[in-house]
């Protein structure tokens, strides 16, 4: 078969590396491209110019190269209805329709739907104005969570330590700071615990859970400094107990898709919910509706099973034929490592040499770089995904971070502490 895989980023890169194992591109006919992909993602498939962005681009290219199955990496594309467009087309897809991705696209849409499904969250309102905003303090105490609506790249996301900073926060926000993402905002109440994220793939109809991860949003050690979009992941998360994930499972996620289809939009692909474990148990605090980056590459590294069945069985409503999907006891560990300036504006052009960073079994990910003549230079903000597995996230991170020491690496710079907290738990 032939296989289109969109997106550009470090978990692209890993869900290449895990396609090209699957036995649907075994065959010498079998072709497998990427678009855009990045020199990482080069290894394993053709990288091709093509723009997600412009649906009839991609028909055409599914048609005129016989794609059987397109995998869409990132959510830009899926709350825009690409796979709606390439299923309108016959052509198999994995990701949602545009009417389920606002599970990601709309937050204000998550929130009613949890309402109206029993799903436990933090208490909300929906707001589409300063004034109406305001008013819509008073029923919240500090800290005051304050949420554009859209898509904002993880930054739409504001917890206000006073009504001051709130209003200041809402003015902004309703001033267009997140453009039309910021046009509604949702004030939730506060909660407090530890975060993790749990994965589940689903055809609409068959759940298959797909495992925990827990990342680090913050860039310095000890999670301090700015948000980014992951500075580091490990999986599992043994904080999920098996009995929380049964209590995620029951109370969050087959409620969630189980509304989905009764309404008339069912959700295909993988359902990636980031939980809060509260005193009261797991609330949801967010559904993205893809892969996390960098939660995808321990994931990768940790599954054992074929991606590319199972990405088709979701795709063509067969996920029931397949067995559960098997990670290995190992953990997984990823350290990205970033060009100086990030998450503000980063520092490009740095030369990077790999090395023998893979030697003991490392995989390295590609995030931002990019060939230039035959040097790799960087080319983003989070630049490489470093990942190693290991018979406890100690080791996994002992082995990570000997890869990233490896790394001959100009201007680039990584946390040095990723994991700690299961470390922690491991060490007592
Ligand atoms: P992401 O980068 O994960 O896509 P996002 O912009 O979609 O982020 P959320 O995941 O909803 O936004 O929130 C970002 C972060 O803010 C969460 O990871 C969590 O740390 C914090 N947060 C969000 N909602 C709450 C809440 N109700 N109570 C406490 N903390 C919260």
């Amino acid at each position: 078969m032939n296989i289109l895989l969109l997106g550009s980023g470090g978990r692209e890169h890993a869900l290449a590396w895990k396609l090209a194992q699957s036995r649907l591109l075994s065959g010498p006919e079998d072709r497998f491209y990427a678009a855009p992909g990045n020199p990482g993602i080069a290894g394993h498939a053709e990288c091709v110019a093509l723009d997600a962005r412009d649906h009839a681009a991609v028909v055409a290219f599914c048609d005129e190269r016989r794609i059987g199955l397109v995998v869409i990496g990132p959510e830009a594309p899926l709350v825009d209805g690409l796979a709606d467009t390439l299923r309108g087309e016959g052509i198999s897809v994995f990701g949602p329709s545009k009417a389920a991705a606002r599970l990601e696209g709309s937050k204000g849409f998550t929130k009613d739907l949890c309402e109206r499904a029993g799903i436990p969250t933090a208490g909300y309102v929906r707001t589409r104005s300063l004034a109406e905003a305001m008013a819509a303090l008073d029923r919240f105490n500090p800290p005051y969570v304050l949420k554009a609506d859209g898509l904002a790249a993880g930054k739409g996301v504001v917890i206000a330590q006073s009504r001051e900073e709130a209003v200041e926060a809402l003015a902004d926000m309703f001033d267009g700071k997140f453009g039309t993402a910021g046009a509604e905002v949702v004030i939730e109440e506060f909660m407090e615990g530890e975060e993790a994220s749990f994965f589940a793939l689903t055809d609409g109809a068959t759940i298959m859970p797909f495992g925990s991860a827990q990342d680090h949003k913050r860039v310095g050690d000890g999670d301090t400094g700015p948000n980014t979009g992951g500075m580091g992941a490990y999986s599992p998360a043994t904080v999920l107990t098996p009995m929380l994930r049964g209590e995620v499972l029951e109370k969050i996620i087959v409620p969630t898709v189980k509304t989905l289809a009764d309404e008339g939009m069912p959700y295909s692909g993988v359902l990636f919910a980031g939980l809060m474990l509260t005193d009261e148990g797991p609330k949801l605090i967010e559904y993205n509706c893809r892969f996390g980056d960098p939660e995808c590459q321990v994931l990768m590294m940790r599954l054992e099973d074929d991606l590319g069945e199972l990405m088709l069985a979701c795709a063509d409503s067969k996920l029931a034929s397949l067995p559960p999907v098997r990670l290995g006891k190992q953990a997984a560990l990823t350290v990205v490592m970033a060009a100086n300036g990030y998450p503000g504006t980063p520092d490009a052009g740095g030369e990077i040499r790999l090395g023998d960073a893979e030697a003991g079994g490392a995989k390295v990910f590609h995030a931002g770089t990019k060939r230039e003549g035959e040097a790799l230079v960087a080319s983003g903000g989070r630049v490489l995904g470093v990942t190693a597995l290991g018979d406890s996230v100690t080791e996994a991170q002992a082995r990570a971070y000997a890869a990233v020491d490896a790394i001959d690496a100009f201007g680039l710079f990584c946390r040095r502490d990723i994991g700690y907290r299961e470390v922690g738990r491991e060490t007592g």
